[in-house]
């Protein structure tokens, strides 16, 4: 990976080589790291770089953090102007991906939240697919539950819980699939192992709610709200059945990582006629043109970097 060369560190920007974490840190030992995965398009037209929804993932990562009893000197203004910052250092001219990290900094042993240092760091890495086949994923579902939220909060983004995304990708793939669906202590569908799950069924775009313990996605919202102002579609959001995977007309995932996923099979059915669907087609190419500012209409979404 192409790892940026620098890295937003404890209160400074520092070479990445400096960016470094102790063993005996508690976010590494205990997992308590609340962190976002933001994207940033390079424009070729305008050559200039744009990070996509920065306000909405650094609002979520606050809200992690919260729910963790984290505080850190920054609000969400406060974290975007450290990544143009930090983004301007390394003068990138290409997509990029940018994890910024909020952690229980103090040393030694003894699990809690409270009465701990919190900190905040942040790295960059060019970033192209996630998924090599995102036309035309083959999905299943996976034996591995969804965590609870009663167990950790789903809605945050949690390090600790990306044990039980490792566990769902790792058996998904070395079964011969792409991805794998992601059911709830009740048994509905929830996500997938970093992404949300959309169905077309019956000509409408179908989604679990956020009680259905899904990470919140913000390329979920974004995908709602385009396909209800420029396609049209009718939106819900509702508890998803099992076996509607098996008769849905398209089924799609979405994440900033893996953009729009289609999904054209799932446990060796067909999904639809098998092959990437006319909504999903649609979303994708309306999708890649609002993330590279290309269309007025949204470029309140895109933060330009300058
Ligand atoms: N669910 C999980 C568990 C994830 O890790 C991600 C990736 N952040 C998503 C969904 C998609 O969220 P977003 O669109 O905000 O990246």
């Amino acid at each position: 990976m192409d790892l940026s060369k620098h890295a937003f560190f404890e209160g400074k920007i520092v070479p990445l080589a400096d960016a470094k974490i102790n063993i005996a840190v508690h976010g590494f030992l205990y997992g308590t790291t609340v962190f976002s995965g933001m994207r940033a398009y390079w424009n070729e037209d305008k050559k200039r770089l744009f990070v996509f929804r920065p306000y909405e993932h650094f609002h979520r990562l606050l809200n992690s953090a919260r729910m963790m009893a984290m505080e850190i000197p920054y609000d969400e203004e406060g974290l975007i102007w450290l990544t143009l910052d930090l983004l301007r250092t390394d003068d990138w001219k290409e997509d990029i991906y940018l994890r910024p990290t909020i952690y229980k900094a103090d040393m030694g042993i003894g699990v809690r939240l409270h009465n701990l240092r919190d900190e905040f760091s942040m790295f960059v890495t060019a970033f192209d697919k996630y998924l090599a086949n995102d036309s035309n994923a083959h999905l299943t579902f996976s034996s591995w539950r969804r965590i609870d939220d009663n167990v950790i909060p789903a809605r945050g983004k949690v390090s600790g819980s990306y044990a039980n995304s490792a566990l769902i990708k790792t058996d998904a793939n070395r079964a011969g699939f792409d991805e794998a669906i992601v059911l709830d202590q009740n048994g509905h569908i929830s996500e997938g192992s970093a992404m949300n799950i959309f169905m077309m069924r019956d000509g409408i775009l179908v989604t679990p709610p956020p009680t259905d313990n899904i990470l919140e996605g913000i390329t979920r919202r974004s995908v709602m709200e385009l396909a209800r102002n420029e396609l049209g579609i009718q939106v819900v959001e509702r508890s998803i059945d099992r076996t509607e995977a098996f008769i849905a007309e398209e089924i799609f995932m979405t994440g900033t990582a893996a953009q729009i996923v289609a999904a054209t099979k799932v446990d060796f059915r067909p999904v639809g006629k098998g092959v990437m669907g006319p909504i999903t087609t649609k979303l994708r190419a309306l999708f890649d043109d609002v993330v590279r500012a290309k269309i007025p209409k949204y470029e309140q979404w895109n933060v330009e970097v300058k």
